[in-house]
């Protein structure tokens, strides 16, 4: 017989994809510009221009062999090298090659670091809403998770979750800016939620280690700050990710970078190296090794998404809808205006808004509404947004 768990995990496809195979079958019907899906995470803006410079400069002036050989297991060490000074000067924080593993993205650096740590058995906590992948890959790496759900301002609720951390915590997963609320952990929360992890390493006598998934670090509007959890957590592993922050998701790059304070740090590193290896995340796609090297000051430009953002929100909150501001990301997280947020969506189909229930993220009566979308796809949805609370009221 084969694996039941990955024959459940293939056969059920996930409440997002549904909503937008839909979302094709209405295009067909009638006109991809009459349908407003705001479904998928995908980036709408472009790369930066560096990095198809890069590209075509690789293509052109690079012995093929080299460069399109295997680089080392954990990455190419130049590249390595690169952005560990990156972090070193962006965040003020000790970083050398040796703590930098380069992956296939973020989900590849949260699936790596989970089976690094975890022994069977192991608890792993996150703080809702969350990735629903995350329990997939928790799950899969032996864990069993454990949800923390959040204060009413979908912040982190310390006092809830002082009550769900044990002996068997071994990690805790962080992901600001958040998918799927654009909220982003303010310094006095990340302060807080920090010293609550270190009094429970030391009234259990045990590591607890911080995964900080940060596909969405550099995806920021107006002043907003996002704090570098390495400088206020020794036990920090970072998951990073160019998918989101060079529109760069189907190149599959990104790193884990083990800070240098971990606990045992050169063990740790090495299971990182064993779990890539276990898993087969050996030797991330070397092209793009080299074009992140090229490019580790590129930054995509990202004022499409905060006028997006302005645009919806306001509107949305004049409308009457009650909205999570988001600072970070392009997800907006609504209330539903009826306590089952799938029935709510499912009138949003009316009026053909294609909405994703927060039931799969951890947040259920909530709605994520993905605006990484045309300017013309929210002016143009604004007055379904308008009919369908009207419904309400
Ligand atoms: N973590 C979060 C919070 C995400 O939203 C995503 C993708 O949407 C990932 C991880 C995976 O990103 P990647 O494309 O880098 O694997």
């Amino acid at each position: 017989m084969i694996s039941q768990t990955m024959l459940g995990l293939g056969k059920k496809s996930s409440v997002i994809r549904e909503i937008f195979e839909y979302g094709n079958r209405r295009r067909a019907e009638i006109g991809a510009e009459n349908v407003y899906d705001f479904s998928l995470g995908n980036p709408s803006i472009p790369a930066p221009k560096q990095v198809t410079e890069a590209m075509l400069s690789l293509l052109e002036n690079t012995d093929p062999v080299s460069l399109h050989g295997y680089t080392s297991g954990p990455g190419a060490l130049s590249v390595r090298s690169t952005i560990a000074d990156s972090i070193v000067k962006r965040f003020g924080c000790a970083a050398t090659a040796a703590d930098i593993y380069m992956t296939c993205g973020a989900a590849a650096s949260l699936t790596v670091s989970l089976n690094a740590l975890v022994n069977t058995g192991d608890e792993v906590v996150v703080l809702a809403p969350f990735f629903p992948e995350y329990r997939v890959f928790a799950e899969n790496a032996g864990a069993t998770l454990v949800v923390s759900p959040p204060r009413d301002d979908m912040g982190p609720d310390l006092a809830v979750l002082d009550k769900l951390i044990t002996p068997k915590t071994k990690a805790i997963i962080v992901n600001s800016p958040n998918n799927p609320t654009g909220a982003v952990i303010e310094e006095a929360d990340m302060v807080a939620l920090c010293d609550l992890l270190r009094l429970k390493q030391t009234e259990y006598g045990t590591d607890i280690y911080l995964i900080a998934d940060e596909p969405y670090r550099e995806l920021v509007y107006g002043d907003t700050e996002v704090p570098y959890i390495p400088n206020y957590y020794d036990n920090t592993l970072v998951c990073y990710s160019y998918s989101k922050s060079l529109s760069l998701p189907g190149e599959r790059i990104g790193y884990i970078f083990v800070s240098q304070k971990v606990k045992d740090h050169t063990d740790v590193f090495a299971a990182v190296c064993g779990a890539g290896r276990a898993l087969g995340f050996v030797c991330a796609p070397s092209m793009m090794q080299l074009v992140i090297e090229k490019c580790i000051d590129a930054k995509a430009d990202i004022a499409a998404y905060e006028k997006n953002r302005n645009l919806l929100y306001d509107a949305l909150v004049e409308y009457g809808y009650e909205v999570i501001e988001p600072k970070g990301a392009f997800y907006l997280f609504l209330k539903s205006p009826e306590a089952d947020a799938g029935a709510f969506c499912e009138k949003a189909k009316k009026y053909e808004l294609l909405l994703v229930p927060g039931d799969s993220f951890g947040g259920p009566g909530y709605v994520r509404v993905s605006y990484c979308v045309a300017e013309s796809t929210i002016r143009n949805s604004l007055p379904s947004f308008e009919k369908l609370i009207k419904e309400y009221k």
